[in-house]
């Protein structure tokens, strides 16, 4: 019988991305992405976002919830953008606008000045059977440091700005499945994995 898990998101390529961390390690379940509840994201942190997501589904499906809150965290701008990385140009701005304007504050700082790293907390919320909500969120992280301009075509956000620890490309060069092994969103995931195992049992 497949499972199936909601995954609290408007975004394809968290759809995407998510479900091939947890199809490699769920067999059987499905991840179906959820993007009708959207609550506004009013938490300070990561993991307080993540569980609003996730609280939101699980509230208006009745069923095991999942969501993700990400972002990028800049040493030098003392951990921003972090949670406010999807509109740090603006409310509603584009991948392409945040990643200009961090380019352009970053401009007069050195290479060895420019790590940085994805955060991405990853929250489940289980409605169970006497109207409480169990709730968990982990975190991962992915260190690398900041180019000083755009490289490579696949992947979203900061990825074509984002050269990994170990690597020599940006995030946008690397093979998709390759990203899924390294990435802050597999880190959380990998995290998350046991409670989920357990919840499913
Ligand atoms: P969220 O959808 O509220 O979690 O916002 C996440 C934001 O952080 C996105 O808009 C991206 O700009 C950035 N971000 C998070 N994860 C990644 C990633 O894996 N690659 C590139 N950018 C990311």
């Amino acid at each position: 019988m497949t499972r199936e898990i909601i995954l609290a998101t408007g975004n394809a390529h968290k759809v995407q991305e998510i479900s091939a961390i947890l199809g490699a390690v769920l067999p059987g379940v499905s991840v179906a992405g959820y993007a009708d509840a959207q609550p506004a994201e009013t938490g300070v942190t990561f993991c307080e976002n993540a569980l609003i997501k996730a609280r939101a589904a699980a509230l208006v499906t009745g069923k095991m919830s999942i969501a993700d809150d990400s972002g990028i965290a800049v040493d030098v701008l003392g951990g921003a953008p972090g949670i406010f990385s999807a509109r740090w140009a603006g409310k509603n701005s584009s991948d392409k606008n945040n990643l200009e304007l961090l380019l352009q504050q970053l401009q007069d700082i050195v290479p060895k000045s420019r790590g940085a790293e994805f955060v991405c907390a990853a929250a489940v919320v289980q409605p169970l059977a006497d109207g409480q909500l169990f709730e968990r969120c982990v975190v991962g992280r992915w260190r690398g440091v900041l180019l000083d301009a755009p490289r490579g075509g696949a992947g979203f956000g900061y990825d074509p700005i984002f050269c990994p620890e170990g690597y020599s490309v940006s995030a946008a060069e690397l093979d998709g499945r390759l990203k899924n092994q390294l990435s802050h969103r597999r880190k959380a995931f990998n995290l998350l994995v046991a409670e989920l195992q357990q919840l499913l049992a």
